[in-house]
């Protein structure tokens, strides 16, 4: 039997190559800078109408690849960048909350590019973004130093960053410190399936032997299934949502959603 390597397979290939090269040789922040102008180009190439970004509009034959270790198919929006965990989030942000509807003071940690200009349109100056030292970002903080009082936002996003800050419950408390009272967020985390238990260790420091023990050169823990009580230590309320689940199987192909439990928490 002869295999098939044409056309597409060869290009499939190459693009992993491409994406792994990029996300593990590149700085972050030239990244972020560059990224946005670059995939529009290589979405010609994915030209179709297969898959839907539900924040962005756009339709393509399928996603383009995204990942450090070997790149999942079917993950990256083009022209906003989504990932599957964005496209679902934001099915969950726009159906089931009300944060479009209360006009409400928004902490967006690490803010992803594909939610910025949409967040910045629907609460102007109550958005507030914020990170490090993403050049996206507005404020430049430390997560584990919010520098704004008590209480001054009513909902918080944080989404994969609390796995490369070194002291997470620190962020945690202190993004509960920063939330009103009745106030909500969304805090994800890769959470290692076969964990019971969150395993990190402080004195694995250097980028091939972080890869090597939590999987990602930038990570600092590799987060079990405790994830959830960590935010609750914090004071959370912790709703873990499997809300992939809930979709109709054709949405989740058209939308190309992975299962990814979204933590929702609360401030009582
Ligand atoms: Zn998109």
């Amino acid at each position: 039997m002869i295999k098939n390597f044409g056309k597409n397979s060869i290009s499939v290939s190459v693009m992993k190559k491409f994406i792994r090269f990029v996300l593990n040789r590149l700085p972050r922040r030239h990244i972020q800078r560059a990224a946005h102008l670059v995939t529009p180009l290589v979405g010609v190439f994915y030209a179709g109408r297969g898959v839907e970004c539900p924040v962005c509009g756009a339709r393509y034959r399928k996603f383009m690849p995204y990942g450090y270790g070997e790149p999942r198919a079917n993950a990256l929006c083009p022209r906003c960048l989504s990932l599957e965990r964005h496209r679902l989030m934001w099915l969950w942000l726009t159906r089931e909350s009300d944060l479009f509807a209360s006009n409400p003071r928004l902490l967006h940690f690490a803010p992803e590019r594909c939610f910025i200009r949409l967040f910045t349109q629907a609460l102007g100056d109550n958005y507030v973004t914020a990170d490090l030292e993403s050049p996206l970002a507005s404020v430049k903080m430390d997560i584990q130093a919010i520098p704004f009082g008590e209480g001054e936002f009513d909902v918080i996003l944080c989404n994969h960053i609390l796995e490369h800050v070194a002291d997470d419950r620190l962020a945690m408390s202190e993004m509960h410190r920063v939330m009103r009272s009745g106030g909500w967020g969304v805090m994800l985390s890769p959470v290692n399936p076969a964990r019971e238990v969150t395993y990190e260790d402080p004195s694995i420091t250097t980028p091939a032997a972080r890869a090597a023990a939590f999987g990602q050169h930038d990570h600092m823990r590799d987060y079990g299934a405790d994830y959830p009580d960590r935010l609750r230590a914090a004071g959370f309320t912790v709703d873990a949502v499997d809300y992939c689940s809930t979709l109709a199987l054709d949405e989740r192909r058209r939308f190309a959603l992975r299962d990814e439990t979204l933590y929702i928490v609360r401030k009582s």
